[in-house]
This record gives C-alpha cells, structure tokens and sequence, in this order.
C-alpha cells in the first residue's frame, strides 16, 4: 500500500489536516494508496512556501531555471517505466496510453526549457522623440495548479514547465481520485535539488483544499484543468480578490463527415478517438454530424469498427484499446445518460449497456435517432458512446455543430480543400483537427471557447499565461 505524505517547501510531511483519502484501482477495485485529505492548513503551509521561495526564484536566469525543467526530464525518463505502471494502475489507463502520457510529458519539460532563451518583451515607438517604451515580461507569482483524473501526469507538467520558467513558484493539487503519479515525480522533483518551496504537491478534495487554495491571499493565479462546474466555483471563489483564472474545461466536439471524406479514414480517426481512455478525453469526438448521402455506409463502417473495439485488463498482453471507467459514478453517469437518450427515441446500433467481468467497463456504443436538442448531443458524456446525426448541406453541418455550449475542439473530414478551409473560417471553437484524429501537439495552443474554458496551454501562447506585462516610458 502506497501511503502518500505533502510534499511542502522540499519535504514531505504528513497532512496537517491529519485526515486520509483512500485511492482505488479502478480495474481491480481495490484499494491501492492513501493520500493526505489535505484541507486549509495544508493550503495555507504550501502556498507560504511557494510565496517565501518566488523572489530569489524569479532572480534566477530563465536558462538556469530551465536547467531544472531538463532535470525533471531526466527524472522521468529514468524512472518512464515504473510511472506508467503506477498511472495505468491509478486510472485503469491501458499500459501503451500510459507510457505515452509520460514520454509525452518529458519530451514537454525539455520542450518549455527550450523557451528561456526564446520569449522576449517588446521596444514600442513613442510619441516623444527622446523617449524608450519598453514592454517586460514579469512572472505573475504564486501559482495553485489544480489538476483533473483523465491525463493526470501530462496536465500536471502543463502547469508546471510553464509557471516555472516563467519565474513563477507553484502549488499543485491532483485530483484525489489519481494522486500517486504525481507524488511519485514529487519525489524525482526533490531529486533534482530544485530550490525548496519552489514547486510543491497537495493532495485532497476540491471542495476543501482546492477552495481554500483559490480563496487564499497569496495565491497570484489559479489553473485549473476539470469540469466547467468547477471552473464556476472557481470563477466565484476567485473574485472577491480578482485573482487571474486560466481554465481548461469541458468539451462536446463535434466531428463532421462531409459528402467528399475518405470515410474510412474518418471511420478510423473517429472511433480511435472516441474510444482513447475509455472516451474520458475533453477533446474526443462526441458527436458526428454525417452527410445524408453517405450516413448509411458511415454507420454501419463505425458501428462494425466499434463493435470490435477490444477491451480489458490495462497490463493485458497485447493491449486492449480501453479497460474501465474511473470509478462507478463514472460508469452510472454514462449508462443513465444513455437510457435516458433511448427513453427520448435513440436508436442502440451496437453496445449500449455495462460490459461484464472486471472494471467499471461500459461497451463502445453508437447510437442513432438522437435529436440535436437532446442531452446526449448536448452535455459532454466523457464516455465511449457517440451520437451520430444526419445533415443535407453544408450551411446545416456548421450550425448543428456551432450549436453548443462548449467551444474546446472539433474536426472535419472532407477532400475539398476549399470546403475545409471554409469550415475552419465558420466553425467556432478553440481547435479543429482536418482529416486526422483528435490529438493536440505541444507546440499549439489549447483553448476552449464559451464554456470550455478561460486562456489555455501549450507553446508560446501557454507560456504567456504565466507572465504578465509592465510597461516603462523612459525619457533621456
Ligand atoms: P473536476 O472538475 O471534478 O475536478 C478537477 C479538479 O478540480 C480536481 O482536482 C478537483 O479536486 C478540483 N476541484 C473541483 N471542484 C473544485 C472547487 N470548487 N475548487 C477548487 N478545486 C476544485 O474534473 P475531473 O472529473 O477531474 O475531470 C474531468 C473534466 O475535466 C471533464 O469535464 C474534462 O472535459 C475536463 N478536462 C478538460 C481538459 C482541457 O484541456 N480542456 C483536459 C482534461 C480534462
């Protein structure tokens, strides 16, 4: 049994809170850890420790602070394959997708250490003929980086790389219900002599830690990555003191198949990506729109290809594409969400129900028949179930796929060139995938429009969320 202490100014201490959380294999549905039910005073002690440590962190060069980053890296790659075990374990996440998320996540630390040398402020033209207008970039401070179950090693490093580079300190709560992976690299980050306090790991629930950590005068900046009803709370909690939000929520991506796609590569693109990690990605397809004359030929290629969808134990040999949901609440949101779109009229093309044996396993599912109004065309199920609707023409594809509540990502597959570049001028959403599955690179820029997020991550664009700008008018 894995029984995990915070992680605070480079030390690992036992809860203040002295209260514990127990950590589940979802597959097995044991329990494998215990992590500290950490509640305000571990709040306060963390963010102390970040806040003491942020001056002389910010003094240091932006190479020296991207040494650490290469270290981290180092760490990882070290240890990439006792990682992948610990996450394919804590999540039920399949051992191939496992080691990914952590290769991906050094190549994402040496990725934002190649930025020190690169990002700049700016020399802006004055009015005054004797006169400089310099832009700076500052780091904005203290950090709280509050991270979901579904990636929870990568999104971790999406808060970390650039905070840190950037001169910023930072205090990181996983989710309760995936801690261990990130409290394994706690221990590589002490390993690589990283100042004390100037990264630190909290473990317990949002609405204790995770409130107090927002709330909390010396917090600077609040990331978060999770549900848009937690980026509500987060809105709320934050405004008493105007503290900076940047929020990654939820997403309902559409993907939409036009008359001239190569159905099977969208047959491919789609499934693969509605089926990656049980469908429990914010960017994965979650709905298709198909064009009327080729919806029949759609349906049944998807459905055949789902069908055959294998799944099972996360360490199977060869690897199964999904294994279990992250717990039984997981699983009953997505089976009533699925009874309830067949009580409105849906039609089950294949799956539909529980898988048995091991796991809160439910089966790749497709359905027709839904109306675009209903909730399973609406609310993001975060499950491997689809909804496929019919549409005659192009004006008709972008309004259905437009309408939507959240704005994260959506794709199209289509091989007229000029179609496709009309989509993207039309469709309004943060990130659009042609002809491809639904994957971001590090180098882009993720971020949700309406209610799929505030800011975003990745690149350059991820990199200046952690700054903030002064301006200097000097006469000479
Ligand atoms: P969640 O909102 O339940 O929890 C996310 C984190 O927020 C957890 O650490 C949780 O403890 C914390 N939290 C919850 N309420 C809080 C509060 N009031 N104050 C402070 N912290 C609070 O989300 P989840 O179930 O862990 O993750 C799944 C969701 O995350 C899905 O909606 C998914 O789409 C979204 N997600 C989005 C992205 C993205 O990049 N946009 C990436 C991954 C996941």
């Amino acid at each position: 049994m894995n029984t995990l202490k915070q992680f605070i100014n480079g030390q690992f201490i036992d809860a203040l809170s002295g209260r514990q959380l127990e950590v589940e294999d979802p597959f097995e549905g044991k329990i494998i850890g215990l992590a500290p039910d950490g509640d305000a005073s571990d709040a306060d002690a963390a963010l102390r420790a970040a806040a003491a440590a942020q001056p002389s962190w910010a003094k240091k060069s932006a190479p020296e602070r991207a040494s650490y980053l290469r270290a981290m890296a180092a760490q990882i790659r070290a240890n990439r394959v006792e990682l992948a075990q610990t996450l394919a374990r804590e999540q039920a996440k399949v051992m191939p997708l496992a080691q990914v998320e952590i290769d991906f996540t050094a190549d994402y630390f040496e990725y934002y250490a190649g930025w020190a040398r690169i990002y700049e402020g700016e020399i802006i033209q004055s009015d005054r003929p004797n006169e400089n207008i310099f832009l700076f970039r500052k780091p904005i401070g203290v950090v709280a980086g509050i991270c979901p179950w579904n990636f929870p090693f990568f999104v971790m490093a999406r808060k970390v790389a650039p905070s840190l580079l950037a001169g910023c300190t930072a205090v990181i709560k996983p989710s309760s219900l995936t801690p261990l992976t990130t409290f394994a690299f706690a221990g590589m980050v002490e390993a690589t002599g990283l100042p004390a306090g100037a990264l630190n790991f909290v473990s317990g629930r949002g609405s204790t830690l995770g409130d107090a950590l927002v709330r909390h005068e010396l917090t600077d900046m609040v990331s978060l990555t999770g549900s848009v009803e937690a980026g509500r709370d987060i809105i709320r909690a934050s405004a008493d003191r105007i503290t900076k939000v940047s929020l990654e929520l939820g997403g309902k991506a559409p993907a939409i198949v036009f008359k001239d796609a190569d159905i099977d590569l969208a047959v491919k693109a789609i499934v693969d990506s509605r089926v990656i990690f049980g469908g429990q990605v914010c960017n994965c397809a979650e709905r298709a729109y198909v064009h009327a004359s080729v919806f029949d030929e759609f349906v049944e290629k998807i459905s055949l290809a789902m069908s055959k969808v294998s799944y099972g134990s996360p360490f199977a040999e060869p690897a199964p594409q999904m294994s279990s949901l992250i717990d039984s609440r997981q699983l009953d949101k997505v089976e009533a969400m699925v009874e309830r779109a067949i009580a409105e009229g849906a039609e089950v093309v294949t799956g539909g129900c529980r898988a048995e044996g091991s796991g809160y396993k439910y089966e790749p599912t497709i359905l027709a028949g839904c109306t675009q109004q209903s909730e399973i065309v609406q609310s993001e199920v975060f499950g491997p179930v689809l909804p496929i609707l019919p549409f005659t023409d192009y004006d008709e594809a972008i309004a259905l796929a437009n309408d939507s509540r959240y704005g994260l990502t959506s794709s199209v597959f289509s091989s007229n060139v000029s179609l496709v570049m009309q989509a993207l001028k039309d469709l309004r959403f943060g990130e659009t995938y042609v002809n491809r599955e639904h994957f971001e690179g590090m180098q882009g820029f993720h971020a949700g429009w309406r209610q799929s997020g505030i800011g975003g991550a990745d690149g350059k664009h991820g990199l200046m969320e952690y700054l903030q700008s002064q301006v200097a008018y000097v006469q000479y």
